[in-house]
């Protein structure tokens, strides 16, 4: 497989051994499921399934942030325990991924289980000499790594303007350096806390991820994806973190997935455009839903169009009924140009397409090869597209 690499900018081979390792950011559970987050992790999905395909083993780790600054303002101003809205928005979110045919993780560590190896690599970074506390708060000093920055390959502007727009503080007069970040911190009472050598508080952010994709991987792992937006400063720190606790890598490859707009917009909480997956999944066979986002690219990210939903049914139509026809041309060629666009940095429209062609042939009566259907099953199946069963979740037949 090929697949665009951030840290080196172009796409290059993915060779891993038999057994991968991936990890991909998880949720914050405190609102349902939108289409970024859906488009996101049928990316890693598509990955797994052909790594599965070609004979490896994977283990994809995915996290649970159920303790951070956005949980917690959200478990406030519903006045419910933070441990109550990450319970029920994680059901809606299993539920959903299920209805998508989402391979589901290996394993899923919640931060609020992870406090202590979170303090392990705390503790280690401190002996190491990256960390500073003021006030109670831990802080790590990107001043000890060089390397700073060498992942996102942002200039220090854009890294200062991303770090104020995603969670971070430059002008808190704490810190040494304005794109420091935290990585134990004091909390307010309302929030929960656990006793730690650095004082009673709960952990930041990026070094939760840091330290479950340690714990339940390796120091260093095949593969670490996301959403762009986590580029920076999320993964940066967290490869930051990684390196000066082990002096290694933290991934080998880094995958990020483009954001989906709506309404002329990036979905996003903020402005208050998002398309829920669980909405769309009550209303329509969640397979439609998945072929409809299959026609993106992953690093281009897209604009949803109420619309596409129902080229999404349309396709899944089309697919379900040459399915059920007797014979067709023969499925091969098919089926090698659905791996090789994958293999191709997932070009899922591309393996879409070749799989219209031979939907539309046997349709047509083009061929009488008895195994076309059976290798047009094969084929979905390389999207995660079941033809022959009866998907998943609660949704009626949208066909
Ligand atoms: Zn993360």
């Amino acid at each position: 497989m090929r697949l665009y690499d951030t840290v080196r900018g172009e796409v290059v081979p993915f060779e891993p051994g038999p057994e991968v390792s991936m990890y991909v950011c998880g949720i914050t559970p405190y609102d349902a499921t939108h289409l970024g987050h859906a488009f996101t992790y049928l990316t890693f999905d598509l990955v797994i399934r052909r790594l599965e395909d070609l004979g490896h083993t994977v283990r994809m780790v995915r996290n649970v942030t159920d303790v951070d600054d956005s949980i917690l303002s959200k478990a406030r101003e519903l006045t419910v325990d933070y441990r109550s809205l990450a319970a029920v928005e994680m059901a809606h979110f299993d539920a959903d991924m299920a209805a998508l045919n989402m391979r589901p993780a290996t394993a899923e560590p919640w931060a609020t289980l992870s406090i202590e190896p979170i303090l392990d690599l705390i503790q280690r970074l401190s002996d190491a000499g990256h960390t500073y506390t003021v006030d109670g708060t831990t802080f790590f000093d990107v001043s000890t790594d060089d390397d700073f920055g060498s992942l996102s390959g942002y200039d220090e502007d854009t890294m200062l303007a991303l770090a104020a727009e995603r969670g971070g503080h430059p002008d808190d007069p704490r810190q040494r350096n304005p794109l420091d970040f935290v990585l134990w911190q004091p909390s307010a009472n309302d929030e929960p806390a656990w006793n730690s050598p650095f004082g009673a508080g709960r952990p930041g952010w990026h070094i939760e991820c840091s330290a479950m994709a340690m714990a339940n991987l390796s120091d260093t792992i095949d593969l670490h994806g996301g959403g762009d937006d986590l580029v920076f400063p999320h993964h940066e720190c967290e490869d930051a973190q990684t390196r000066g606790a082990t002096g290694g890598l933290l991934a080998r490859h880094w995958m990020h997935v483009g954001m989906v707009a709506y309404e002329g917009t990036k979905m996003s909480k903020s402005v208050g455009n998002l398309v829920f997956v669980r909405m769309l999944r009550n209303l329509h066979d969640p397979r439609a839903l998945r072929i409809a986002m299959l026609g993106h690219h992953y690093r281009a990210g897209f604009e949803w169009f109420d619309a596409d939903i129902d080229d999404g049914v349309t396709r899944l139509d089309r697919l379900v009924d040459a399915e059920r026809r007797p014979c067709g041309p023969d499925p091969a060629p098919t089926l090698a140009a659905v791996r090789a666009a994958l293999d191709d940095d997932l070009d899922a429209p591309t393996a879409r397409d070749a799989i219209d062609v031979l939907a539309g042939a046997i349709i047509a009566n083009a061929g009488d090869d008895p195994t076309a259907p059976a290798g047009l099953r094969e084929a979905t199946g390389l999207l995660g597209i079941h033809l022959d069963e009866t998907p998943p979740g609660d949704a009626p037949s949208g066909t």
